[in-house]
């Protein structure tokens, strides 16, 4: 196995066998050909082949080797209806796999005074109907975690239904659901570039051979630049460093983070704690899936620096990846007005896990009914032309 080929995190480790070797022979074409094989790609394949369509996905490497293999498995939610759970549950049990989505509730503490009215300014505001949200003093998180915590924490906002997920587990999971309702997975196939025939047919170029294809969906992550290079200025790529220590008694039950995510890191239930964030330690400009060493020092100091008494451990395991970030923080999810045909499901940045099985769905819908959108207008990829911004000032 060559180092490219190592699996970089303890999620794609354990998910090893691949079920999904390459290379296999390349079919001629599918009405729906989807670029990425992350889980906006594969929940939106899936959803097609469910809806009895012809697709095949195409990955540049491994299913999940981009930040859907590299996250932290934190899956905490928000107030829009894409991020309820009840589709992903309701995926789980129709189809059988268990990829330790589990309830351990998420505790953000608040580095400052600040912050911390910031939190109790949300926890006010929450509306009834949403999953409880309670901001806790110092002492009560103490408390829940059972130690104490450095004195500059000013308190935390502690949200029981936050949940962990295996993120390569639900994706290759998924892939594995999508192949038995007949979608055609291809690994290690990079599609290289769009080519219109003479009577505007697709037809996508990779470096195995050329698929014809219907319709293509763009779900590459930033690598939606290359084939639109119109969203360049809207989807920014960041960088993401991560580390998993040895393994540790039980310390954290919940999934944790520092005010809205600057750092955030869980215990695996091997007993490792992977860790993540920090990125304000960074001396580069890179966005790539290369280690950073200032932001790797920041994390190994953190949880020592943190919690007093913090066991002594190992780092087993370093690894970086890549987030799509849209200029107004909302994801890209629908038809690019600048190609017939074209689709693009991308733009998650940092919070991918809540919303990837139904924006897959979304899109799969607006697919088959002819709407430009997939859930809502907000997501347009329209918004990305730079008339549109300008119009909207
Ligand atoms: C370090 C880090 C930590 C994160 N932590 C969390 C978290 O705790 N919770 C959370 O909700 N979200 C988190 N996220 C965000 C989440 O991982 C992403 O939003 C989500 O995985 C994006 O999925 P995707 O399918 O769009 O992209 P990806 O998973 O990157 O998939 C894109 C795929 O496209 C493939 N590809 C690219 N170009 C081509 C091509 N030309 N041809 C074929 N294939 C191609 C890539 O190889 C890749 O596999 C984190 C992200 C990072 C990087």
């Amino acid at each position: 196995m060559t180092d490219e080929e190592r699996p970089p995190t303890p999620w794609l480790a354990a998910s090893d066998p691949d079920p999904f070797p390459a290379p296999q022979e390349l079919p001629s074409g599918a009405d729906v050909v989807v670029i990425g094989g992350g889980l906006m790609g594969v929940s939106t394949a899936y959803w097609i082949a469910r809806r009895g369509g012809s697709v095949l996905l195409l990955e540049a490497r491994r299913l999940a080797w981009g930040a859907s293999g590299r996250n932290a498995g934190i899956f905490l939610a928000g107030l829009h209806a894409m991020e309820d759970d009840t589709v992903l549950r309701k995926v789980l049990s129709e189809e059988g796999f268990d990829p330790g989505y589990r309830r351990t509730g998420h505790l953000a503490l608040a580095s400052s005074a600040e912050v911390w009215e910031q939190f109790r300014a949300e926890v006010a505001r929450r509306p009834e109907t949403a999953t409880p949200l309670h901001a806790l003093g110092r002492k009560g998180c103490a408390d829940l975690l059972g130690m104490p915590i450095a004195p500059h924490f000013a308190g935390g906002r502690w949200m029981p239904d936050g949940h962990v997920i295996q993120p390569a587990l639900l994706v290759r999971g998924l892939a594995a659901a999508s192949r038995r309702h007949g979608a055609r997975i291809r690994t290690g196939t990079r599609a290289l570039r769009l080519v219109r025939d003479r009577d505007a047919g697709l037809r996508v170029r990779t470096t195995r051979g050329t698929v014809r294809a219907g319709h293509v969906v763009y779900a590459c992550n930033t690598e939606v630049t290359r084939f639109c290079p119109t969203l360049r200025r809207f989807v920014r790529p960041v960088r993401g460093q991560v580390l998993q220590t040895s393994a540790l008694p039980p310390l954290f039950a919940p999934g944790m983070a520092v005010d809205f995510g600057s750092v955030y890191w869980r215990q695996a239930p091997d007993g490792s704690i992977v860790i993540g964030g920090c990125r304000s330690a960074s001396t580069s400009d890179h966005a790539d899936e290369h280690l950073d060493p200032p932001v790797q020092e920041a994390l190994e100091s953190f949880l020592p620096g943190a919690f007093a008494g913090f066991p002594p451990f190992e780092v087993r395991r370093r690894w970086a990846g890549v987030m799509d970030q849209t200029a107004d923080g909302k994801p890209l999810i629908g038809a690019v007005p600048w190609g017939n045909r074209q689709w693009v499901i991308a733009g998650f940045g940092g919070h991918g896990l809540p919303p990837g099985i139904a924006a897959g769905r979304g899109l799969a819908e607006a697919m088959d009914t002819g709407r430009r959108t997939g859930l809502e207008p907000a997501f347009d990829p329209a918004r990305a032309l730079p008339g549109h911004q300008e119009g909207k000032r």
